[in-house]
């Protein structure tokens, strides 16, 4: 990011060629795989959308790079493939990784189906509690993979000590920013060395894309991409021009998000019917002290609890009307969804409330919409659960 310019300037400008081809002040999507060497090109030179190099490809790279304060960022064809590309490229047989407990259901499903395969071991710590890492860590703890806000109980991790933890014994640190958005958390600029992303959710921010991205320092960004190189994950151009087009209005979505949810959270937190309001904008929230030193904002999710059970929440899904009843997030539409029907459906219920996703819990992504408006249809719905 240009230092001195603010992050809403940033958003709208990053990377943005001046001019454009053929004067075109929207960077074209360039779908072409094959492309003439110029005299005296290598191998690294080659242009092909597997290698990431073609020009819509670079045009992304650079403005996600800035958003990321990083030195160079990578699109991949998921958040899914961000993740592993990274796994993969930092963790050797025989390393051993701590890990957040509460992760994204994909992450750990990767780690238990294909930890031992690689030859990787892990444990899983609190990452809100720095005097237990210590114990997890071994001879051949390679690198710390944490969540920059958990789902759906949207805890913040003591995310500056993670990162100062990982400088301290030479680990790798990886975040995955996909809840905060650099919008609300930049990961680099707060030590970290890896800021992965699902920029299906608020990257995109449209609900109509999948896609994510790895950013981070130099030389391990080098093996990033040497990696997605022979995986194959790379991001297709014309799913690149949707990210690089919902990019441009990130700052003022996240931040419309961010204030949905604080005003829609002190609603809840107030109502008699609402048992439990999980957001770390609450002076409440067992967070709050810290995520407000860390954070700009806390975010567009929040989670909830009803006297009456799974039932009330059901019928709370049933009742609002503006915002969708589905899993997934970060689009400009709010959604609902209860997790154990969704995210953790996978898990046993033992697993499941160890996570603290109780049958009643009901998840809420925040869109953009009017905050009186989504008050005004919360309170009708909280009239008849
Ligand atoms: C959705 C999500 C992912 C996975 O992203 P995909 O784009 O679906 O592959 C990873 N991490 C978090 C926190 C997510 O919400």
């Amino acid at each position: 990011m240009r230092d001195d310019h603010a992050f809403d300037t940033t958003a709208v400008h990053a990377g943005e060629r001046r001019p454009g081809p053929e004067g075109s002040v929207v960077f074209p999507i360039y779908p072409g795989t094959v492309y003439a060497p110029a005299d005296g090109d290598g191998y690294g030179d080659i242009r092909y959308p597997r290698l990431s190099s073609t020009p819509s490809q670079v045009y992304l790279h650079d403005k996600l790079a800035e958003l990321e304060g990083a030195h160079t960022a990578i699109a991949t064809s998921s958040g899914m493939a961000a993740i592993t590309t990274s796994l993969l490229s930092v963790l050797r047989a025989g390393d051993h990784l701590i890990a957040g407990d509460v992760l994204y259901g994909g992450t750990a499903g990767f780690l238990s189906h294909f930890a031992e395969r690689f030859g990787w071991t892990y444990t899983l710590v609190d990452p809100g509690r720095p005097d237990t890492w210590e114990a997890a860590r071994t001879p051949r703890t390679r690198a710390f993979l944490v969540e920059s806000i958990t789902n759906p109980l949207v805890r913040v991790g003591r995310l500056a000590e993670v990162a100062e933890f990982c400088r301290e014994h030479g680990l790798v640190s990886i975040i995955d920013n996909t809840f905060a958005s650099p919008v609300n958390f930049r990961p680099l600029a707060a030590g970290f060395d890896l800021c992965v992303h699902s920029a299906t959710k608020y990257l995109g921010g449209h609900s109509d894309l999948v896609a994510g991205c790895v950013a981070g320092v130099e030389d391990l960004m080098g093996e990033v991409r040497t990696s997605l190189n022979y995986l194959g994950g790379s991001l297709d151009p014309y799913v690149g021009f949707l990210l690089a087009r919902g990019l441009k209005t990130l700052s003022v979505r996240v931040r419309a998000q961010n204030d949905n949810a604080l005003a829609l959270a002190s609603f809840l937190a107030d109502h008699p019917r609402v048992a439990e309001v999980h957001y770390p904008g609450l002076p409440s929230h067992p967070d709050h002290g810290h995520a407000s030193e860390l954070m700009d904002g806390f975010g567009g999710m929040l989670s909830l609890r009803l006297h009456g059970g799974a039932e009330a929440a059901e019928t709370l899904l049933k009742s609002v009307t503006i915002p969708a009843s589905g899993p997934s997030l970060g689009g400009v539409e709010s959604l609902v969804t209860r997790p154990v029907t969704t995210s953790h459906a996978a898990l046993t219920r033992e697993e499941r409330e160890a996570a603290g996703v109780t049958d009643d819990l009901v998840r809420v992504s925040c869109g953009i919409e009017s905050s009186a408006d989504l008050i005004a249809d919360f309170r009708q719905a909280l009239e008849v659960v």
